[in-house]
């Protein structure tokens, strides 16, 4: 079984040395475990976290171990009685081309039905994530302003055309003029804006012409300096991620802006809320049905960045903390 283990923890943005490739023998199944073969293992930026020690909301992986990520797996030997040889599963299998997985945290995927890929993406959590932080904590109503970044990747591009679902208008941030046309042409947004342009701030205002009474945060540092000011009275903020700021090292030095952003919740009536999804774990079967169903529509579209071989998994993740990815990150350890 060959295997990515975190070799040592980053300081900064990681490099291919905190991975170690080794591969190690494989066990069989006891009772109530299935054997796995990986066909698809999700990358995605909350791994960036997870390579760090110390508390947050979930435990590190220790160093030596293998790098967690969800997968998705075909059984090649079952021991519960809900799967048999040749079922496709969600698993949270990690960095691995073999896993044993306890039946029960399986969910079986049905190919027909989607590619399977799409378990780790669009029907899956990220997908999940933008459903549920963007309909519980943002509620967009028709004609307000939605503004999400990272657009073009698994939970922007969700988070924008779900908006526009609601009846609401769909801005989008994204870095580079390809995923900027790829947002506003393939998404449908309704206008999109580079973060990276040097006359950022004044496009996301020109952009913005009725203010922003949606903002979805998924990067934080530079793009959020640009929304604040624009944020209308009584707007919402499901704080989602903090993309710009996961490899930071040491805390910034600067100006303490708190006091005047908490001036400004107060007030202008801001609802800033944080969430990590698995507390909307009880919205999961709706989003399944009503995603698929928007898929099949063609109201939701998605896009994937597949990469092959888990040899490929460090060099991907460290690219997606850079934005080289363009779509859902995930890569194709076998067929
Ligand atoms: P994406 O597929 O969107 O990939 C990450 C993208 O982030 C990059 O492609 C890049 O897009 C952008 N980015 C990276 N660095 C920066 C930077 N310094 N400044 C601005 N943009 C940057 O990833 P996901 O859709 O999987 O995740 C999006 C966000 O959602 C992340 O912050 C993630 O942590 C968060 N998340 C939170 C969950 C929760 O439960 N709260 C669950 C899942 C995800 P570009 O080139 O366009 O800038």
């Amino acid at each position: 079984n060959r295997r990515i283990l975190l070799a040592s923890r980053p300081v900064g943005k990681p490099t291919p040395d905190n991975f170690r490739l080794d591969s190690a023998p494989l066990s069989e199944p006891d009772e109530g475990q299935v054997l796995l073969k990986i066909l698809y293992l999700s990358l995605d930026p909350y791994m960036r976290g997870r390579m760090n020690a110390g508390k947050s909301y979930a435990k590190p992986v220790e160093i030596g171990d293998v790098m967690e990520g969800g997968t998705v797996g075909r059984v090649v030997r079952s021991r519960h009685p809900d799967f048999a040889e040749g079922d496709v599963v969600l698993s949270h299998s990690g960095w691995q081309s073999f896993a044993l997985a306890e039946g029960s945290t399986l969910r079986k995927l049905d190919p027909a039905a989607a590619p399977i890929s799409t378990a780790l993406g669009i029907l899956g959590m990220p997908g999940f994530t933008a459903y549920a932080g963007l309909l519980t904590i943002g509620q967009p109503k028709p004609g307000e302003t939605v503004v999400v970044a990272a657009a073009s990747g698994a939970v922007g591009s969700a988070v924008g055309q779900i908006a526009k679902i609601k009846g609401a208008r769909a801005v989008g941030i994204a870095g580079g003029a390809d995923k900027c046309a790829f947002v506003r042409d393939e998404l449908g947004f309704d206008a999109v804006v580079d973060h990276r342009a040097p006359d950022f701030e004044a496009r996301l205002k020109a952009a913005c012409p009725q203010g922003i009474d949606v903002y979805f945060e998924n990067v934080g540092g530079h793009v959020w300096d640009a929304v604040f000011p624009l944020l209308n009275d009584f707007a919402r903020v499901p704080v989602c991620g903090l993309i710009a700021q996961y490899n930071d090292a040491a805390a910034h030095s600067g100006p303490d802006r708190l006091p005047g952003v908490l001036r400004d919740v107060l007030s202008r009536s801001l609802l800033i809320r944080g969430f990590i999804q698995r507390e909307f774990v009880d919205q999961r079967p709706a989003f399944y049905s009503q995603m698929a169903e928007w898929i099949a529509s063609g109201q939701i579209r998605y896009r994937e960045d597949v990469v092959d071989g888990l040899e490929a998994a460090p060099e991907a993740f460290i690219g997606l903390l850079e934005g080289r990815n363009f779509g859902k990150l995930v890569v194709r350890i076998a067929e």
